[in-house]
């Protein structure tokens, strides 16, 4: 049986910062039970679980490198041992490695696939054998407008969003008789630590092609991830919604 809405166990990977370190503190803010899972930011994800709770929520960290499918299983194991069930996946977990096709190496290829791609896959398929079993289940992959246009510079990244947003449709396909939606955002330039690294002439550049005339931030991130995981987004599935400034329209 589905929990309810109070009593729901959400799990966000790669949330010790930025987009998901928003996100979960987003669906804590909601009153949902929150995994903040991290790769190597113990104290930063224990620092966003403590915000949770101080302001009347329950998280907790749990450690593990979404690539590698025995710490999934882990992962998945501990925050079913702590909350109960799974009834939210956030896959936010995901690194670039920039540089042109002609100077990407395989390790900078695999790297950015692995993470982004089948990190999501084994996450997913996890998580879905509970949503699966009890009929109920959201689940919200954080892709990229990169996966969408492409991106200069990105042939790995773009490659594995655009991947990410195939696979958001088809497992919704497969999943939505059982009662689980499944649907992608895709940011354009969000303000993180991932973007921060940028040169400031191409933050420039990319700041006068965004209609909007500015950046977004990872609340507003966070705003559209709480709506697609929450009742109100019940009829919408296999969807991939763009939050960019209008930048890729
Ligand atoms: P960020 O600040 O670099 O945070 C990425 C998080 O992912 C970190 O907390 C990191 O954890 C975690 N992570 C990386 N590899 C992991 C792994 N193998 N297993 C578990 N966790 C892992 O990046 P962000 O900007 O918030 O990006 C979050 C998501 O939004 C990514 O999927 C990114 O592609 C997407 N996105 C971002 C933008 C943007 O403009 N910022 C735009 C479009 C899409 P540790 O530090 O603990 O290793």
């Amino acid at each position: 049986m589905a929990s309810e809405p109070a009593e729901r166990v959400a799990l966000v990977t790669g949330a010790a910062r930025g987009i998901g370190r928003a996100i979960a503190l987003r669906l804590g803010a909601a009153g949902l039970r929150v995994v903040v899972n991290y790769q190597r930011q113990a104290e930063a994800a224990a620092a966003v679980c403590a915000r949770i709770e101080e302001t009347g929520g329950r998280a907790t960290a749990v450690q593990g490198d979404v690539s590698d499918r025995a710490a999934v299983d882990e992962i998945m194991r501990q925050a079913v041992a702590w909350g109960g069930t799974l009834d939210i996946l956030v896959n936010n977990a995901g690194i670039t490695r920039d540089t042109l096709l002609l100077r990407l190496g395989e390790d900078d290829w695999d790297a950015v696939l692995d993470t982004n791609l089948r990190g999501a896959y084994l996450v997913t398929r996890a998580a879905l054998r509970h949503m699966w079993r009890q009929r109920y289940g959201r689940i919200v992959s954080v892709a990229s407008v990169a996966g969408l246009v492409g991106n200069a510079g990105q042939a790995n990244y773009s490659a594995a969003k655009a991947g990410l947003i195939g696979f958001t449709k088809a497992v919704a396909r497969e999943a939505a008789p059982r009662g689980v939606t499944v649907n992608a955002v895709a940011p354009g330039f969000i303000v993180t630590e991932l973007t921060d690294g940028l040169p400031e002439e191409v933050k420039q550049r990319i700041l006068a092609s965004i209609p909007l005339g500015r950046f977004g931030t990872p609340d507003e991130v966070a705003e559209l991830v709480a709506f697609l995981v929450s009742d109100r987004a019940a009829y919408i599935t296999g969807a991939t919604f763009q939050i960019d400034g209008g930048l890729a329209m």
